[in-house]
């Protein structure tokens, strides 16, 4: 018999609440974080993500709530007196100190004996990559290097669990791309937990094990990388993650497995992946543009429900794929993806957009 472990959790946040005057910063917020997870904190600049993250590090008290970290609540004790180590937003680095120094700043302040805190520094530069550093001084870095730093600065002091806020948000996109492969691998190597800030989406879906989308004080939902990308529950995350096709309608019928949308005029037929709707709701559903299948349109009726018809009004070819864009009858457009160009398909043309069942995704916020 096959028993699944159920993994202890690292970080347990209860009802948080901060208001700052009349804003709510976090508006009740529960969000659990299991040990040696990469988790991300993802969302709109504003939504909250500092305050939530500041908030567990100690930096910030909130109004109400709790913090509960390695099953012990911390809600009454300092930054220092958490398992807690913080890489914050922007280089924070001391300037008249060099890398070495730097790093093993806050063993010193621990009266940790030299030779001791030597051997770790090594350790920790070896383990972010910067060997061979030690006397550089921070202006003589990149970027990079600086982040490591600052990352090796935290990972010494040995925390379960490691705070970042925005920690990438200052290098290019080529470094920032790297550097997420390296932070994924350092995570697993130190295997403690880690809690990033982002509101970049590519960035949290290279690093996360999972995440949370954070908006208006808000948790909206979280999930793996491919359950929020592939089927997001609410409206909000789908356009969040940049989802084009988000068609606004009202149920006509369902049954268990199939349900009937009266898109304006037009009925469309999505599967019902036990959706929580009922006849007349209005509802939003997506689907990605590479989902579509579209073709010259021949006939003026179609028995099939599975799909719809639209004029085209847009083709735009982007080297890996063609991108359609298509006006339907009330107006809205679709955007259709195709890996070549699709014979006979021109501007302007009456076209039949074609799906499967499955890949319209309902959303009830
Ligand atoms: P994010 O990190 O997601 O961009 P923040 O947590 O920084 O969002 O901010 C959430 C909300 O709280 C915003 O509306 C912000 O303006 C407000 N806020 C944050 N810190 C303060 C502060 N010290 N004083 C007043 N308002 C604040
Ligand atoms: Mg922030």
């Amino acid at each position: 018999m096959e028993f699944k472990l159920k993994k202890n959790n690292a970080i347990e946040v209860k009802k948080l609440i901060k208001t700052y005057g009349d804003v709510y910063a976090l508006n009740d917020v529960d969000l659990n974080i299991s040990d040696g997870e990469y988790f991300v904190l993802l969302g709109p600049s504003g939504g909250g993500k500092t305050t939530l993250l500041r908030s567990i590090g100690g930096f910030i008290r909130p109004d109400s709530g709790s913090v509960v970290i390695k099953g012990k609540n911390v809600n009454n004790l300092p930054p220092d007196k958490r398992p807690t180590s913080m890489v914050f937003q922007g280089f924070a680095l001391f300037p008249h100190m060099d890398v070495a120094q730097n790093i093993g700043y806050g063993l010193k302040l621990q009266s940790i004996e030299k030779n001791i805190i030597d051997e770790k520094v090594n350790k920790m530069m070896d383990l972010v990559g910067l060997t061979g550093l030690h006397n550089r001084k921070p202006h003589e870095l990149s970027g990079g290097q600086q982040q490591r730093v600052q990352l090796a600065r935290a990972l010494i002091l040995e925390n379960d669990v490691l705070l970042l806020d925005e920690p990438l948000s200052a290098l290019d996109a080529q470094l920032r791309k790297d550097m997420c492969i390296e932070l994924k691998r350092l995570q697993k190597t130190v295997g403690i937990s880690f809690v990033h800030v982002t509101h970049n989406q590519e960035e949290a879906m290279s690093v996360a094990d999972r995440i949370a989308i954070i908006a208006d004080g808000k948790m909206i939902e979280e999930g793996t990388p491919q359950e929020i990308y592939n089927k997001p529950k609410k409206q909000f995350t789908a356009e969040f993650l940049g989802e084009k096709n988000i068609l606004i309608g009202k149920v006509h019928n369902l049954n268990k497995s199939k349900i009937v949308l009266d898109i304006n005029n037009d009925k469309i037929e999505i599967a019902n992946n036990n959706y929580n709707v009922s006849k007349n709701q209005e509802v939003s559903v997506s689907i990605k543009s590479e989902s579509i299948q579209i073709k010259k349109n021949v006939k003026s009726k179609t028995n099939e429900k599975n799909s719809i018809f639209g004029k085209v009004s847009e083709i735009t070819f982007l080297g890996q794929f063609v991108r359609y864009l298509v006006l339907l009858s009330n107006d809205q457009e679709i955007q259709v993806r195709s890996s070549e160009e699709v014979a006979n398909v021109k501007l302007n043309d009456q076209v039949i957009l074609n799906w499967k069942l499955d890949d319209f995704i309902l959303h009830n916020e």
